[in-house]
């Protein structure tokens, strides 16, 4: 979830507030909180105590944006859905689905991740998937030279 408008610092403080103070999770110690009915739990200690896997779907370009999803434990998902809400609105809700708005929120998803994570081994796999897909999804439209003609055109934008 994205574009609360409110600066990181103030976003969390305020978190902290509603959750009475309390930064870690009752069960593990983890940081990143949220309440469930009786307890101050992180995401994943939440997920487990409803029965349910400790892992969630993250839209690295927002889910408004693109469907891509990777599958990452929920505490991480809570961390990078948070950064998220940095970035520009804009382009987060991409209302036209335009393809640069796109690829530059996935390029930010990806950065969040590569800042995020220590081993990015499998999530290099999957981004390196989406960009495959993607050319072959551009090419089915635009033809399979499709790279090499936005190469040219970006080229002579920048001679003017
Ligand atoms: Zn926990």
């Amino acid at each position: 979830m994205a574009g609360s408008g409110l600066p990181r610092a103030i976003r969390h403080e305020k978190k902290r507030q509603r959750l009475g103070g309390r930064v870690t999770c009752e069960v593990c110690g983890a940081h990143g909180v949220e309440r469930s009915r009786t307890q101050v739990l992180c995401p994943e200690c939440r997920r487990m105590a409803q029965g349910l896997s400790p892992f969630e779907w993250h839209h690295p370009a927002g889910r408004k944006n693109d469907e891509f999803a990777v599958r990452i434990p929920a505490n991480d998902h809570a961390a990078l859905s948070d950064a998220q809400n940095d970035w520009p609105t804009g382009s987060m809700t991409n209302p036209v689905k335009n393809g640069p708005p796109r690829i530059a929120m996935l390029w930010r998803g990806h950065r969040d991740m590569v800042l995020h994570f220590d081993d990015l081994d499998e999530i290099n796999r999957d981004f390196g998937s989406l960009l495959e897909d993607m050319d072959n999804y551009v090419s089915e439209f635009l033809g399979e030279d499709w790279w090499g003609k936005f190469l040219e055109m970006r080229s002579q934008k920048r001679k003017v």
